[in-house]
C-alpha cells in the first residue's frame, strides 16, 4: 500500500470545512488592514535560502527539502516565505514602482525537513506578512498588532514576548560578550550549543536541548547593550504597543531562528502549556533586501503558523451549514429530482441530490448519515402531481410544495437557519 510521504497531511471533510473557513477570515483580517496577497513559487534556488535565511540557521542546515532538477539545478522547497519575497520585490523592482510601505500577505505551505510531531510536520502552513520601506517602531508594533487581531479573532488565549537584537552597530560587540561568557562553560552546553559558540551564539539563547538560560542566570542580554539608536527605537516600540493595547512581555530570550533579523523580534505562544506553543514569530529585518542585492530596504513582517492556530480554535467557533437532500423514489421522479438540483443550485443553500431510486426509509437513513436536516422526497404521488415533499428530519415536520416553488423552499430553509444560529449564539 501506497500512504502519503512521512510528516505530510491529507485533510478533507469536516477540517477541511473548518480550514477553508479560517483561511477566508484571516484574509478578510489583513486585507481589512491594507496587505494585499503575494504569491511566490514553491521551489526557488538553493542559494536563495542560503543567503537569505542564513548559512548557519537549522533550517538551511538541517531541514531544507532540497534536490537536483533534471537540468541539475540545485533547488529547495520553501522553508519560510521572506526570502522569496524578498527574491521577487527586488526581481520587479517594487521600490521603484510601488508606493512605500508596502504591505502584502502570503497564506500557503512550506516544507521542513523535521522530526514530525504534534504542531510540527515537513509540510505545514503559514500566514504571513511583510511591510517593506518603513522603519518606524510604531509599524513594528502594528505589524505585532495585526498577529495579535487574528488571535483575537479566533478568541485564542496568548502571550506575545518581545525582544530587541540590536542592530549593525550593537550586535557584534553583544554577540562577543556572549562567546566570552559561554566558552568557560563549553562542557556543560549541548554539541549543538558547543558549535553555535563560533557560528551562531545567539542561538544558545533559545535552545530547548541544554537550555542555558535555566541553568544561567547573569546571561548578558542584548537589551543592556543596545546602541542609543536601537534603544529608542525599543522604547518607541513599547510605547506604540501599549497604545494598541498590546501587552507584550520583555523576554530577553527571544532571539529567532533566521539569521536576518534586526532590532525587533517577537515570538507569540499560547496560553495551552503545550510544548509546540509557539504560534507565531517574526520582527525586523532592515539589511535583508540590500544583502540579497536589492536597494536599501527596511522590512518588517511575521509568520504563523497554521496548523497551530487550527488546533487552537475552539470545536464550536464555527457552526455546521445547514444540510438539505433530495431524493427520488422511483424512476418516474428522477427527472424531477435533476430539475431540482438544477435550480437550487442557484440559492445559498447546502442541498445535495441522490438520484438513484430507493425506498422512503432507506433515502432517511442516507440523509441522517449525510447529516441532513431537511430532506427532499419525489415519489410516485408526487411526480405524478410536480409536488415535491419536504421533511424535516429534526421535527419529523413535513411539507408539500410544488415542484417549482424553489424560492418558497429556500426562504424555509434560510430561516430555520438563521434561526437555528441565532439561538446557539445567545
Ligand atoms: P519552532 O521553534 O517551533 O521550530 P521556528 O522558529 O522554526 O519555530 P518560524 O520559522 O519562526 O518557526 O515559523 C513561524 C511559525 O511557523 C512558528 O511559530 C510555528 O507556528 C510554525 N512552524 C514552524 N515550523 C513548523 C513545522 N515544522 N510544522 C508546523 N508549524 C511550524
Ligand atoms: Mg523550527
Amino acid at each position: 500500500m501506497i500512504s502519503a510521504v512521512k510528516g505530510m497531511n491529507d485533510l478533507f471533510g469536516r477540517r477541511a470545512m473548518r480550514w477553508g473557513r479560517m483561511e477566508e477570515d484571516i484574509r478578510r483580517i489583513v486585507e481589512n488592514a491594507n496587505f494585499t496577497e503575494f504569491r511566490t513559487p514553491i521551489l526557488e534556488e538553493i542559494a536563495l535560502f542560503k543567503r537569505g535565511v542564513g548559512e548557519t540557521t537549522d533550517v538551511v542546515q538541517k531541514e531544507m527539502y532540497d534536490f537536483l532538477d533534471k537540468k541539475g539545478r540545485h533547488v529547495a522547497m520553501r522553508p519560510e516565505g521572506t526570502a522569496s519575497v524578498v527574491r521577487a520585490f527586488i526581481e520587479h523592482g517594487i521600490a521603484m514602482n510601488e508606493p512605500m510601505p508596502f504591505k502584502l500577505y502570503y497564506i500557503g505551505p512550506f516544507f521542513r525537513y523535521e522530526r514530525p510531531q504534534k504542531g510540527r510536520y515537513r509540510q505545514f502552513h503559514q500566514l504571513g506578512i511583510e511591510i517593506f520601506g518603513d522603519e518606524t517602531p510604531q509599524m513594528d508594533a502594528e505589524m505585532i498588532f495585526t498577529a495579535c487581531r487574528v488571535l483575537e479573532h479566533f478568541k485564542i488565549d496568548y502571550e506575545v514576548h518581545i525582544n530587541s537584537i540590536g542592530c549593525k552597530e550593537c550586535r557584534p560587540a553583544y554577540r562577543e560578550k556572549l562567546v566570552e561568557y559561554f566558552s568557560s562553560k563549553k562542557e556543560h552546553l549541548c554539541e549543538d550549543c558547543q558549535k553555535r559558540i563560533d557560528t551562531n551564539p545567539l542561538r544558545l539563547l533559545d535552545c530547548k536541548t541544554c537550555n542555558p538560560k535555566a541553568k544561567y542566570h547573569d546571561i548578558p542580554v542584548m537589551t543592556d547593550n543596545l546602541c542609543g539608536s536601537c534603544d529608542t527605537h525599543f522604547k518607541q516600540l513599547k510605547d506604540a504597543l501599549e497604545i494598541f493595547h498590546v501587552n507584550g512581555i520583555i523576554d530577553p530570550f527571544i532571539v529567532r531562528g533566521l539569521d536576518y533579523y534586526t532590532r525587533t523580534a517577537f515570538e507569540i505562544v499560547a496560553n495551552t502549556g503545550g510544548s509546540q506553543n509557539a504560534v507565531a514569530g517574526g520582527g525586523r529585518y532592515d539589511n535583508l533586501v540590500s544583502d540579497i542585492g536589492g536597494p536599501d530596504t527596511p522590512a518588517t513582517g511575521f509568520a504563523m503558523g497554521l496548523e497551530r492556530l487550527f488546533d487552537l480554535i475552539s470545536e464550536d467557533f464555527y457552526t455546521e451549514p445547514l444540510i438539505s437532500a433530495g431524493y427520488a423514489l422511483c424512476d418516474e421522479a428522477v427527472d424531477d429530482l435533476v430539475h431540482f438540483a438544477k435550480h437550487m443550485s442557484h440559492h445559498p443553500v447546502r442541498f445535495f441530490a441522490d438520484y438513484k431510486p430507493k425506498k422512503f426509509k432507506k433515502a432517511l437513513q442516507k440523509a441522517d448519515k449525510a447529516g441532513a436536516e431537511f430532506m427532499f422526497i419525489i415519489g410516485e404521488d408526487e411526480a405524478k402531481d410536480k409536488k415535491i415533499l419536504m421533511k424535516n428530519l429534526n421535527t419529523g415536520e413535513q411539507k408539500l410544495f410544488g415542484q417549482h416553488e424553489v424560492i418558497l423552499i429556500v426562504n424555509e430553509l434560510l430561516n430555520y437557519e438563521s434561526g437555528k444560529f441565532s439561538a446557539t449564539k445567545v
